[in-house]
């Protein structure tokens, strides 16, 4: 158990586990983009531990960028998203991958998807490490999926509580 500000969580993906699916997902990667040259998003501040990851385990040449989104506050969806900032690459016609580090209501990466294709990208596909299926509210296609998970709040390998809990080499689940 770990406590994170006033909350206390359990272990519930250890860094064997994190670390095999990350490799997993990149060498799917490789293999779908060989001779594409993709260019890959990671959507702050989330995703900067699995985006780091994932870019190791890539062996094909891809441009790696960030972009800045959010959506919540403390623990609870808002149900607001913000615009899409420093996004500062031409995206016309270059193959697109955005990379998530949570999908909840889908609601965030709807949004950026539809930013991402007014750019006029050759093409556009979803990465998540993790999507709550029980909590998707927007029809989302998502394309390489880490791991599904139950409808709980997760902490660690970047995903935070209230700012706090990113630097957590692992995923722990909120205790109830
Ligand atoms: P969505 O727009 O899909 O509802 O929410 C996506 C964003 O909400 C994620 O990028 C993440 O910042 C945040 N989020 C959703 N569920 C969780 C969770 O269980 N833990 C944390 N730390 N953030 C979450």
């Amino acid at each position: 158990m770990i406590e994170v500000k006033d909350k206390i969580f359990k272990p519930y993906l250890g860094q064997p586990t994190i670390e095999k699916r990350v490799k997993e997902l990149g060498r799917e990667i490789s293999k779908d983009y060989r001779g594409k040259d993709p260019i890959i998003i990671g959507v702050l501040n989330g995703a900067y531990i699995f985006l780091s990851d994932l870019s190791k385990a890539i062996d094909i040449p891809a441009e790696i960028s960030f972009i800045k989104i959010s959506s919540y506050e403390g623990d609870s969806s808002t149900g607001k998203v913000k615009r899409l900032i420093g996004l500062d690459v031409e995206l016309k016609n270059r193959h697109v991958l955005l990379v998530e580090d949570i999908v909840d209501t889908g609601l965030s990466m709807i949004n950026l998807l539809s930013q991402v294709n007014e750019k006029e990208p050759a093409s556009v596909k979803t990465v998540t490490l993790l999507y709550k299926p029980d909590a998707l509210r927007h029809n989302v296609a998502l394309d390489y999926i880490g791991f599904q998970i139950p409808n709980k709040f997760v902490v660690g390998y970047g995903l935070d509580y209230d700012g706090f809990g990113r630097n957590i080499p692992e995923i722990y689940q909120l205790s109830t």
